[in-house]
């Protein structure tokens, strides 16, 4: 849980699988596995051939699925899952995914990871038509695209509504016999297949196929509609056609350093990180501590291309189960003290470099800031492993509004002062992305204002005019 940090939230996580007795059971611990990226719901659709079954509830994935037996009702060897994190007032059940529909062809089920941003007039235009919603959540606009189409095949109805709709999408869909896992043309969360003595899965991340006990085969291509039926795996493509825009923010803090995610390692690009960081900004310290957990990689990186030890000199409660967020920010340093701790032994006396992977309001590394001197550290010398985020995101991640990050209207010198460090120093973009990768291809928006695609004001209709409505948009997970 990471809902007092001063982190980007949202995204969420999805899985699909084929061809395992008690997919459920597989399905359950995909996401397990990626309970990260998202807290809000859980829910897992499945399908033995001749009937379907839907669980889904609130709360972490042990919440909404707290027995064995819930499991085991949900017959069949294709599943569906979902974890969602939601960033609006709308995480009532209602929205928990996988949504569940039955058209022409059959049942049909989809969970959705990123955040679509034309769908505000495409629905609206649908509920002229006669549509009827059933949740508040632009991902249903697929279902209804979908169901619309005269097209002959599930793969092709696909690739006709995800032409009509724009914007960052990893979706898993599954009939009564087949599974579709989908990447936007610019492939902006990650998606991959596994394998597993014959039976498919398809995650967001490569750590559930690890728990699945699934060999990672590769990445669900950006435009790809990948098709598992008993025919084996087919490739459909999307019309559109797009520079790659995987999100660069996945691999700086959003997915786990044990996953592989766009085909790299997640733990390697964020020891890469830490290590341009050091390149960039050196320091003169005798220790390097992270900010737990997900500075961790990066600060070993530093410690590495530096020389200067690796201490453990915060220790984050994970067992701190929902905390409300006051207004107050006495309100919030408490729930900062709830979940952090410094380690007095550590850090006494000693000139200390905090690594952190990304600074959003910076109200947490202030308050950590003050922590760790007053566990007695002589100085305290900052690095992020990224660079400032200026911007907010319209691709899954929720980010505050552009007024409240930290680094939109302050010079690194006034965050300096403000946080109350000694020296402060962000990762370059170049140092960024060539820790991720040498050939690009990479979302850096946040950090740049350079959005792939703009969210623009216009008229949007039922028509299918590639207009992007910014009126009504409201990121989803
Ligand atoms: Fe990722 Fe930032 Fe791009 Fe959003 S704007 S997709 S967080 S890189």
């Amino acid at each position: 849980m990471n809902d007092a940090l001063d982190k980007p939230k949202s995204n969420c996580g999805i899985v699909a699988v084929f061809g395992q007795e008690d997919a459920s059971i597989s399905a359950y611990q995909a996401l397990y596995a990626l309970q990260h990226r998202g807290q809000e719901s859980s829910g897992i659709v499945t399908s033995d051939g001749q009937n379907v079954y839907r669980h889904a509830g609130l709360g972490l994935v042990n919440n909404a699925f707290p027995n064995l037996r819930i499991l085991k009702s949900l017959k069949g060897k294709i599943a569906v899952g979902h974890n969602r994190y939601s960033t609006t007032g709308s995480n009532m059940l209602t929205n928990a995914q996988p949504f569940l529909v039955n058209f022409r062809e059959g049942p049909l089920a989809i969970s959705h990871n990123g955040n679509f941003i034309n769908t505000g007039g495409i629905r609206r235009g649908l509920v002229e038509d006669g549509a009827i919603f059933q949740t508040t959540s632009d991902t249903e606009v697929v279902l209804h695209l979908m169901a619309r189409s005269k097209e002959p095949h599930i793969a092709l109805k696909i690739r006709e509504a995800l032409g009509i709709i724009q914007g960052a999408y990893s979706l898993a869909l599954v009939t009564s016999d087949k599974i579709y896992g989908v990447r936007d043309p610019r492939g902006w969360r990650p998606l991959c297949l596994g394998e597993k003595e014959g039976a498919y899965f398809i995650v967001s991340e490569s750590c559930a196929l690890d728990l699945i006990g699934a060999e990672y085969v590769r990445e669900v291509q950006p435009g790809e509609i990948l098709e598992v039926s008993d025919c084996g795996l087919k490739s459909y493509w999307l019309a559109e056609r797009a520079e790659r825009r995987a999100c660069i923010f996945e691999h700086v803090y959003f997915s786990r350093p044990d996953s592989k995610i766009f085909d790299e390692n997640v733990d390697r690009a964020r020891r890469k990180l830490g290590k341009n960081l050091d390149e960039e900004h050196p320091a003169e310290a005798d220790i390097v501590i992270s900010v737990p957990d997900s500075s961790n990689t990066a600060a070993l990186g530093y410690a590495t291309r530096s020389g200067i030890r690796f201490e453990i000199g915060l220790i984050r409660n994970h067992y701190v189960g929902r905390t409300f967020i006051h207004p107050e920010q006495s309100a919030r340093d408490f729930n900062v003290r709830v979940k952090f701790n410094a380690v007095e032994g550590v850090l006494k006396d000693r000139r200390v470099v905090v690594v952190d992977d990304s600074i959003v309001r910076g109200t947490t590394i202030k308050h950590l800031t003050r922590m760790i001197r007053g566990a007695g550290a002589r100085e305290v010398h900052l690095r992020v492993s990224s660079p400032p985020i200026t911007w907010p995101c319209y691709y899954g991640m929720d980010f505050p509004t552009k007024d409240e990050l930290i680094a939109s209207a302050q010079t690194v010198e006034e965050i300096r002062a403000y946080l109350g460090v000694d020296s402060l120093g962000y990762l370059s973009l170049e140092g960024m992305v060539n820790a991720v990768s040498e050939e690009g291809g990479f979302c850096t928006a946040c950090f740049t204002g350079n959005y792939p695609l703009r969210p623009e004001k216009g008229a949007t209709k039922l028509q299918y005019e590639k207009k992007i409505d910014t009126e009504n948009y409201q990121p989803a997970g």
